[in-house]
C-alpha cells in the first residue's frame, strides 16, 4: 500500500520531528519516522513538542499522535491471509479496520458473522443459532488441540454483543480476530500452500 506515487508528488513542508517508532495502521510495517507536522506546548506552536502527525517512511500515511499519545489510526491487529474466498476476505478485512479505528463492538459483531459463515462454507446448515455454527466447527476438528476454552470464550463474546449490545473492548475484539485468522488460515491458505498431486 501506498497513499501516492512518491516519484510525482509530495508532502509540502514537512518539518524534522522527535523520531518516533510505532506500528503503522495503514500498511502494518513497524516504521520509525521523524517527518510530519508537530504539536508544541506553547500556543505559536513553538516549545516542546507534545504531539503531531508522523509520516510513515513505507506508505506514507499520516497518522496523528493527540497529546494523550494516544495513537490515531491505531496499530493493525493480525495479518492478511491468502486464498480467502473474496466476500469473506472483505469482512475480515473490515472487521481489521474497526479495530484500527477503535471500533471494537463493530469487530466483534462483525466477527461472529464471519464464523457463522465459515461454518456454513464448511458445510454447516443455514439457519443455525450462533452457538450451534460455533460447535459445528469444533466437531469438525477446525479448532486446535487445547484450544476448547477459545471455543468457550468466543461462544461467550459473540452471544453478549449480539443479545445484550454490551459494548467490547479492545481485548474482545482483539481476541475474536485472532480466533478468525486462525480459522482462516486453517481453512484457506495452508490447504493451498501444500504441493498438489
Ligand atoms: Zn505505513
Amino acid at each position: 500500500m501506498e497513499f501516492f506515487n512518491r516519484s510525482l508528488y509530495n508532502y509540502h513542508g514537512l518539518q524534522t520531528i522527535l523520531n518516533r517508532s510505532y506500528k503503522c495502521g495503514y500498511c502494518g510495517n513497524k516504521v520509525s519516522s521523524e517527518k510530519g507536522y508537530r504539536i508544541g506546548k506553547q500556543r505559536d506552536g513553538s516549545g516542546e513538542q507534545v504531539g503531531g502527525i508522523y509520516i510513515c517512511p513505507n506508505c506514507l500515511g499520516p497518522t496523528y499522535f493527540t497529546t494523550n499519545n494516544e495513537q490515531i489510526p491505531g496499530e493493525s491487529i493480525g495479518n492478511s491471509v491468502s486464498n480467502v474466498p473474496e466476500e469473506l476476505n472483505s469482512l475480515y478485512e473490515e472487521a481489521r479496520k474497526c479495530m484500527i479505528n477503535n471500533c471494537y463492538t463493530a469487530t466483534v459483531l462483525i466477527c461472529r458473522k464471519m464464523l457463522m459463515n465459515i461454518a456454513v462454507n464448511q458445510g454447516a446448515g443455514e439457519g443455525l443459532k450462533f452457538i450451534e455454527y460455533v460447535n459445528y466447527l469444533a466437531e469438525q476438528g477446525y479448532i486446535p488441540p487445547n484450544g476448547r476454552h477459545w471455543v468457550d470464550h468466543i461462544r461467550k463474546k459473540g452471544n453478549e454483543a449480539n443479545h445484550e449490545i454490551t459494548s467490547m473492548n479492545q481485548e474482545d475484539g482483539k481476541d475474536l480476530l485472532i480466533f478468525i485468522e486462525m480459522l482462516l488460515k486453517f481453512i484457506y491458505e495452508f490447504p493451498n500452500l501444500v504441493p498438489k498431486k
